[in-house]
């Protein structure tokens, strides 16, 4: 059978020089691994410039044991000028590793797709600094995928707004310092106090709608904080390491 869809080419495992496989997030199929390889209209140059992060047209055949064979591929978007930035190619692929790890492989996956693709393009396009697109991805990919924290108000007093609010991030809620006397925490949780800018930045994050979720600005100072409690959030949720991010973080300047 063969299925016509577009994708977003996540990662890839060479396994002989005329042929590999692709970790694909697909329109219609979900997250697949289809295999590649030179042969009919697959030429050669094609078939070497596939690579994550690009977007493609394409037509997979799909047999009785589920194993998908690209038949034909189409560039639509390859996002070819971030290999020329090797911190913002970096970024690119630790996003494409954090969908990996996210995305359910069934289901209705245009949500991830649709953030995947908007964070690509506004970081090739520099739209918007890199360490925006990393605070924001990281905190709109979790809160999509079952690990949306709750900034609603202080868990135990409801108030919106208090002089001092700490994150949970072991909890994924909000406590305000009156109450954090009177209730502790739990002994593995690091309340980490957010400034006022960063708390109403993650509540954007989280609860905007996806249209006007890259319309915000923040100052360099609160942008850092922001990048460092969102990453610290998804290290404490996953539990897991990615090296895109390792390898990102290496060759990442300071932001003016
Ligand atoms: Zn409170």
């Amino acid at each position: 059978m063969i299925i016509k869809t577009q994708g977003v080419i996540l990662s890839q495992r060479s396994y002989r020089d005329n042929e590999k496989y692709l970790t694909i997030l697909t329109k219609d199929c979900g997250l697949i691994e289809a295999r590649i390889r030179v042969f009919g209209q697959i030429k050669r140059t094609i078939f070497q410039s596939i690579c994550p992060p690009g977007y493609y047209k394409m037509d997979l055949f799909v047999n009785k044991q589920m194993y998908y064979t690209v038949d034909t591929i189409e560039k639509i978007e390859d996002f070819f000028t971030l290999r020329y930035d090797v911190e913002k190619l970096a970024l690119a692929g630790y996003f494409c590793e954090l969908t990996q790890a996210l995305v359910p492989a069934k289901e209705h996956v245009w949500v991830y797709l649709r953030l995947l693709l908007n964070t690509l393009y506004l970081l090739e396009q520099e739209k918007r600094s890199p360490l925006f697109l990393k605070a924001v991805f990281e905190l709109r990919s979790l809160s999509i995928s079952g690990f949306m924290p709750n900034l609603v108000c202080c868990r135990e007093c409801c108030e919106y707004e208090q002089k001092q609010m700490y994150f949970l991030p072991l909890e994924g809620e909000l406590i305000c310092s009156d109450c954090m006397q009177e209730h502790p925490v739990q002994r593995n949780d690091l309340p980490i106090l957010l400034n006022k800018p960063v708390l109403s930045a993650m509540r954007y994050i989280i609860y905007k709608d996806f249209d006007k979720l890259f319309d915000f600005s923040l100052s360099p100072v609160y942008l850092k904080q922001l990048s460092q409690v969102t990453e610290y959030y998804m290290l404490t949720r996953l539990e897991k390491e990615f090296n895109s991010l390792v390898m990102y973080k290496q060759l990442k300047t300071e932001e003016p």
